[in-house]
């Protein structure tokens, strides 16, 4: 069967990097978080005191950027981990510090358009899931399946705040639902590739959903557009 290229877009901590991970495993595609790729520059500014009181030494950062090598590999259980020039940075670029400057970085061009060339080179034989904010809109306009995820900002905080429980880190569910909002608010509103839904994604508000029905869904979705009968698919 010819394998297609689906785009899962959706607001911070939707679930969508769930969703999109546990499909390329069923279906034996690669996945892709792009958020994670965000994270690993924001991740490399804080090591090399990039971050000023309001800001980003820009230039430095620049610079840099030809030499910031981000790779993804398959950990013992087959999950997928960030890695930084050659470290397994996983852990530490999905914590509050992390979060709470990565939307800045996201709006920088020139980080967009390195990490926007990186993923469209990922993508060229397609067989791929890759999630984000514009991977619908920009990195794959031409995907054959398009999803948009969202759910409530308190649903999101709270998904948040258990996943980071779990793995025994603290952070309150308020700051952690500041977080969200702010990153939507930032995201949607920047002017390179804002979060928006394409018009040909297909919405999904999961705030009800358990993970398996949204597992199931994604599955169906798939299965209708690989099967339709469309000579796009074909
Ligand atoms: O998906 P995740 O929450 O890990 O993404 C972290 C941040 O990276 C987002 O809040 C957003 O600012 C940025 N991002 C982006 N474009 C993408 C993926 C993530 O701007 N394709």
């Amino acid at each position: 069967m010819k394998k297609i290229t689906i785009a899962i877009d959706g607001h911070s901590s939707c679930g969508k990097s769930t969703m999109a991970k546990d499909l390329a495993r069923e279906i034996g595609y690669v996945y892709i978080d792009s958020g994670a790729m965000y994270r690993a520059v924001t991740y490399f500014c804080l090591q090399h005191g990039l971050f000023t009181k309001d800001g980003v030494k820009k230039d430095e950062l620049q610079a840099a950027m030809p030499n910031i090598n981000i790779s993804f590999h398959l950990n013992a259980e087959g999950r997928p981990e960030t890695f930084l020039d050659g470290k397994c940075i996983e852990k530490e670029i999905r914590g509050m510090e992390v979060s709470s400057r990565v939307s800045l970085i996201a709006t920088i061009g020139f980080v967009r358009e390195a990490m926007v060339a990186m993923q469209q080179s990922m993508g060229k034989e397609k067989g791929i899931v890759m999630d984000g904010r514009d991977i619908g809109t920009t990195v794959f306009p031409n995907a054959e399946l398009k999803i948009f995820v969202t759910a409530s900002a308190e649903v999101r905080a709270q998904r948040r705040y258990d996943e980071l429980k779990a793995k025994g880190e603290t952070a309150s569910y308020e700051s952690i639902l500041e977080n969200v909002k702010e990153r939507d608010r930032i995201d949607s509103g920047r002017a390179i590739s804002p979060l928006r839904k394409a018009d040909d994604a297909i919405l999904l508000d999961n705030s009800a959903m358990t993970i398996p029905e949204q597992k199931a869904w994604l599955m169906e979705k798939f299965e209708e557009t690989v099967n339709c009968n469309s000579p796009k698919y074909q």
